[in-house]
């Protein structure tokens, strides 16, 4: 009997992994401060109802921190290399005042520890080539922490200070 079930658990995970990665797109951002030291990594991957983005921090400052995604894929200290907030639809900032930006999303709380994990869904973009709100456009995106926090409303960036980690999404 014990034969037949593992059998027949070997055929679903065939079925399954043969299925799968055509349909998986993802991508990753490894997160640098402005001395190029390491402070963690976001790992993208689409699903149908936008791009889960699943965050793991380190040796973040405590507190509440603004996290966006820029416009530009270039991240040189101080890091205003990577434009302003991701915005193809033209709206202003902020999620209190409209849509906001595709880039816009809710802050970050890092505890004492500078340690944090998270998994944030953003509806308005995709990692799908060719469409406007692709993040793998013409001159790329980055995703961008900064030293104070969106108060999600102030035009164009939520008044949210410094940038102090910079991320390539590739
Ligand atoms: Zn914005």
């Amino acid at each position: 009997m014990k034969h037949a079930i593992f059998g027949y658990a070997a055929l679903i995970a065939v079925s399954l992994s043969s299925a799968s990665p055509a349909t998986a797109q993802t991508a990753k951002a490894a997160l640098k401060d402005q001395k190029g030291v390491d402070v963690g990594t976001v790992d993208l991957t689409q699903t149908p109802a936008g791009v889960m983005l699943r965050l793991s921090l380190k040796g973040m400052p405590a507190g509440e921190r603004a996290f966006h995604i820029h416009a530009v894929g270039k991240c040189e200290a101080p890091f205003t290399s990577a434009g302003g907030h991701f915005n193809p639809g033209g709206q202003k900032h902020g999620l209190l005042v409209g849509p906001g930006h595709a880039g816009d999303m809710p802050n970050l709380h890092v505890p004492a520890s500078g340690i944090l994990e998270v998994e944030i869904l953003n509806a308005a973009v995709t990692l799908e080539k060719g469409k406007p709100n692709s993040l793998f456009g013409k001159e790329g995106t980055a995703i961008v922490i900064h030293a104070g926090k969106d108060d999600y409303k102030s035009d164009p960036a939520g008044n949210a200070g410094d940038r102090i980690a910079c991320g390539i999404i590739q």
